[in-house]
C-alpha cells in the first residue's frame, strides 16, 4: 500500500481523498495555489506544497511543479480528482515515468476513451447502441452537410476531445449547420486544443443516465449501477440520482452488461462511468465514457455502501477487487445537489466573495461535501462548485423530504447560490414524480424566471 499520496487538485474533492487516505493510514500532500494558501485542503492534509499563482493554468495544471512537489514530499502516488489533470494521458505517463503510482487508468485507457470518436468505435465493436452519427472526424462543413443529411436534423455537432459541456452544438438546419461549425470549431481549439468535431443525431428531450463501473488489473469489472443526472443546465449537471426514477431492473440488466463488456474490450482498470442518453422510447444510446471519479460519485456510495475514492487507491495499490456483482447492495435512494456560487436570478453569473455566515444542514440522511467554512473567501479563479448536498432516504420519497429540510437549513450568507433554484426544483411536482428529462431546467426558466436570461 502507498505511504503517502499527493492530491493534484483542490475543493470539496481534495478534501473528500484525504478523508478517503485518513481511513486507510496514508499521509496526504495538499498542492494549493497563492490564491488557494487559507484552503480547507491545504489545513487537513499532513503536508502541503504551494505550487504556483492562482490562474489554474500556472498551478493546477502545471505538471513540472506538480512533480516537483510529489518528488522533495517523496509521495509514491498522485490522485488527480476531477477536472484539471484528471483526463490527461500525458500527465499520466509522466507520473509513471517518475516512479509515482497515477491513481487512475493507465494512460491508453485514457487516450482511448478521451476521444469521444474511438470510444464510439469501440461500443460499435462491442455490441453497445450508440447515438446514430459519424465514427470520423470532420474537418470539412461539405462532410458535415452530407453525414447531416444521412442522418436528418435535429444533429449536435460535438468536440472530438470534448467534456464539461463545452463544445456542443445543436443545429435544426442546413444553414445553421454551416454557421456553427466554424465556430464550434474554434471553441473546440480553444478549450480543448484540438479542433476536430463530429456529428451525432441530436436525440429530443432525452433523459441522461450513467453507470459507474470498477475494474482492476486482473480483468475483473463490477458495475455499481446507474446514475441519472438530466436536470443539466448548459449540458453540465446541477441534481443527480442513484437509482434512476426510470430504470427497472430489465434495463439496469441491459446497462449493466454493455459497461462490463466496453470496460473489458479496453482493459480498463480503476473506477471510471459509462455515459447514456435514453429516448423517449426507452431505448438508451452510449455517449461517452469518463476515465476518472466523477463529482456526482456520492449518490452511488450512499446506495451501494462502497467508497469508491478508497476503491480508486485499493485498485491503484494492486489490489483485487473483492465484491462480487452479486453482492453489491442496492438499497434506497440519494439525490445530490449541486451548491454553486451562481446566481441563478441573474444567468448564474459566478458570485465568489466572502462567506460571513455559514450553516450547514445535518441529522439523519444528510451528507455535504464540501471545502467552504464560515470565514472563507471564495476565490474567483476556479469552477463554482462550493458544496455537495447528498441526501438519503430508504425510497425517493423519503429522500425528496429530507432533502427540502435539508435546503431550507443551508446558509452561505451573503453569497448568491442554486441553493434557491434547488428549493424550486424539489417543489416541482415533475421533478418529485421522477417524470423530467434534459430539458427540465429550460423549461422550469421559460415559465417563470426567463425574463431574467
Ligand atoms: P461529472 O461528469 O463528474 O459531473 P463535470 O462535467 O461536472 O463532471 O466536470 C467536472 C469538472 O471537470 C468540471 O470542473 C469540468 O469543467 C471539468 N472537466 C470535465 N471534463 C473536462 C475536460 N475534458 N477538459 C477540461 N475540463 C473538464
Ligand atoms: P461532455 O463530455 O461535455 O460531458 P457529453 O457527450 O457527455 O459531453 O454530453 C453532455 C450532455 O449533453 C448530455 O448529458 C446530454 O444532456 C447532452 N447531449 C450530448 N449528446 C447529445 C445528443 N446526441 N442528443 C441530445 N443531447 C445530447
Ligand atoms: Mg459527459
Amino acid at each position: 500500500m502507498f505511504s503517502k499520496i499527493l492530491i493534484a487538485n483542490r475543493g470539496e474533492i481534495a478534501v473528500r481523498i484525504i478523508r478517503a487516505c485518513r481511513e486507510l493510514n496514508i499521509r496526504t500532500v495538499a498542492v494549493y495555489s497563492e490564491a488557494d494558501k487559507d484552503s480547507l485542503h491545504v489545513e487537513l492534509a499532513d503536508e502541503a506544497v504551494c505550487i504556483g499563482p492562482g490562474p489554474a493554468q500556472e498551478s493546477y495544471l502545471n505538471i513540472p511543479q506538480i512533480i516537483s512537489a510529489a518528488e522533495i514530499t517523496d509521495s509514491d502516488a498522485i490522485h488527480p480528482g476531477y477536472g484539471f489533470l484528471a483526463e490527461n494521458a500525458h500527465f499520466a505517463e509522466i507520473c509513471e515515468s517518475c516512479g509515482i503510482k497515477f491513481i487512475g487508468p493507465k494512460p491508453e485507457n485514457i487516450k482511448l476513451m478521451g476521444d469521444k470518436l474511438e470510444a464510439r468505435k469501440l461500443a460499435k465493436k462491442c455490441g453497445v447502441p450508440l447515438v446514430p452519427g459519424s465514427l470520423e472526424k470532420i474537418n470539412e462543413k461539405e462532410k458535415a452537410l452530407e453525414i447531416a443529411h444521412q442522418i436528418g436534423y435535429p444533429v449536435m455537432l460535438k468536440a472530438v476531445a470534448g467534456g464539461g459541456g463545452r463544445g456542443m452544438r445543436v443545429c435544426h438546419t442546413d444553414m445553421r449547420l454551416v454557421s456553427s461549425f466554424l465556430t464550434c470549431q474554434a471553441e473546440a481549439e480553444s478549450s480543448f486544443g484540438d479542433k476536430s468535431l463530429y456529428i451525432e443525431k441530436f436525440i429530443e428531450n432525452p433523459r441522461h443516465i450513467e453507470v459507474q463501473i470498477a475494474a482492476d488489473k486482473y480483468g475483473n469489472v463490477i458495475s455499481l449501477y446507474e446514475r441519472e443526472c438530466s436536470i443539466q443546465r448548459r449540458h453540465q449537471k446541477l441534481i443527480e440520482e442513484a437509482p434512476s426514477p426510470i430504470i427497472d431492473t430489465k434495463l439496469r440488466k441491459k446497462l449493466i452488461e454493455w459497461a462490463t463488456k466496453l470496460a473489458k474490450a479496453c482493459k480498463y482498470e480503476n473506477v471510471g462511468t459509462l455515459e447514456f442518453i435514453m429516448d423517449k422510447e426507452q431505448n438508451l444510446y452510449f455517449i461517452e465514457m469518463n476515465t476518472r471519479i466523477q463529482v456526482e460519485h456520492p449518490v452511488t456510495e450512499q446506495i451501494t455502501d462502497v467508497d469508491l475514492v478508497k476503491l480508486q487507491i485499493l485498485i491503484a495499490a494492486g489490489e483485487k477487487l473483492s465484491l462480487k456483482q452479486e453482492d453489491i447492495p442496492l438499497r434506497g435512494h440519494a439525490i445530490e445537489f449541486r451548491i454553486n456560487c451562481e446566481d441563478p436570478e441573474k444567468n448564474f453569473v459566478p458570485t465568489p466573495g466572502l462567506i460571513e455566515f455559514l450553516n450547514l444542514p445535518g441529522g439523519k440522511g444528510v451528507r455535504v461535501d464540501t471545502a467552504i467554512y464560515q470565514g472563507y473567501r471564495v476565490p474567483p479563479f476556479y469552477d463554482s462548485l462550493l458544496a455537495k448536498l447528498i441526501c438519503y432516504g430508504k425510497d425517493r420519497k423519503e429522500a425528496l423530504k429530507i432533502a427540502k429540510r435539508a435546503l431550507s437549513e443551508f446558509m452561505i450568507h451573503p453569497l448568491k447560490t442554486t441553493i434557491s433554484l434547488h428549493q424550486r426544483i424539489v417543489s416541482d411536482p415533475d421533478f418529485c414524480k421522477g417524470n423530467y428529462d434534459t430539458s427540465f431546467l429550460s423549461k422550469f426558466y421559460r415559465e417563470e424566471v426567463y425574463s431574467f436570461e
